[in-house]
């Protein structure tokens, strides 16, 4: 099922914001090509600072080792130094084909698929997938029209309870969107209303119109200030407990509609996710989602992020 949406959807992409599974195996043919690749993005054309020459200088690929050498005193530095695939003993090529699925798809991807395709150990896949979500945590801004909201993931409580029972074993996640623009999704885990108004304050701009429900977590959002400074939000609400979704442009259906997109995902193929993970999930769909324009070069935005987050 979601395989056939993937499928209509890839049909839809734009030819430059295509990028096939042929086009994969053309420009990563082997391991060189994958370390090649890490080198060029941090060190375009080998030209970078050598330590031993005080100078910028060329660097040269050493045959069999994961080094470059500066073309004048032979000094080794090495791309993948600092990054989540310095110590691997997978394959590069793996963990490409691993972006590469996580980039492609809209739903999620699990472990076992990776696992299935290649040569790796489930719990192989599973800390691939885990080390390549480390690197999609994005701190942006949201402004203009935006929709807050909060909502309930996992922890399946049986029985009938309700209301704040059925909620005790589940995590409690924000999120804030842009309407047609780009979404940020917190855990909340602490009971406090506080936290989703602390929320707000971080990642939306001043003057925003903010679209909420008529939770009390919200009561103070159109009064909230940061430094002392007034955030002059225009606060505007939907009564959802009496039923009523939509008055003119006041609703909170694109945030519900993202929480649908992260539920189906979640529940779908990953099953049940630990309260530990559920933020680097969250990370996961928020990236793509707010490259969701990108068409197949997700990929390459989650590629560029193995040299980004490099720490020297
Ligand atoms: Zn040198």
């Amino acid at each position: 099922m979601a395989g056939r949406k993937d499928i209509i959807a890839k049909q839809s992409i734009p030819q430059h914001l295509r990028y096939s599974f042929e086009d994969f195996l053309r420009q990563f043919p082997n391991d060189d090509a994958c370390i090649e690749h890490i080198k060029e993005q941090r060190w375009p054309k080998g030209i970078t600072y050598c330590e031993k020459c005080k100078a910028e200088k060329k660097h040269h690929r050493v045959t069999d080792r994961t080094a470059y050498a500066c073309e004048t005193c032979g000094w080794h530095i090495y791309p993948l130094a600092g990054t989540i695939l310095e110590k691997t003993t997978t394959s590069l090529r793996t963990w490409f084909y691993a972006m590469y699925l996580m980039g492609s798809t809209r739903c999620g991807i699990s472990a076992k698929q990776i696992q299935r395709e290649t040569s790796v150990t489930y719990k192989t896949a599973w800390r691939m997938f885990k080390q390549i979500r480390s690197l999609l945590c994005e701190d942006i801004k949201l402004e203009g029209p935006t929709e807050m909201d909060e909502t309930y993931f996992g922890g399946r409580v049986k029985g009938g309870l309700r209301g704040v029972g059925k909620r005790m074993n589940k995590t409690r996640i924000a999120g804030i969107v842009e309407r047609k623009g780009k979404v940020v999704a917190r855990t909340a885990t602490e009971r406090g209303n506080n936290q989703l108004l602390e929320l707000a304050k971080e990642f939306i701009l001043p003057e925003s119109t903010v679209y909420t429900d008529e939770y009390a977590a919200y009561n103070n959002l159109d009064k909230a200030t940061k430094d002392g400074k007034p955030l002059g939000y225009n606060h505007r609400r939907i009564h959802h407990a009496s039923k009523i979704y939509v008055v003119g442009d006041i609703h909170t259906n694109t945030v519900e509609g993202f929480w649908s997109l992260i539920k189906r995902g979640i529940g779908g193929v990953y099953h049940a996710v630990s309260q530990e993970y559920l933020q680097t999930y969250l990370d996961e769909y928020t990236f793509r989602y707010n490259r969701r324009d990108q068409g197949n070069l997700i990929f390459k935005s989650i590629l560029e992020q193995v040299s980004k987050r490099a720490v020297d």
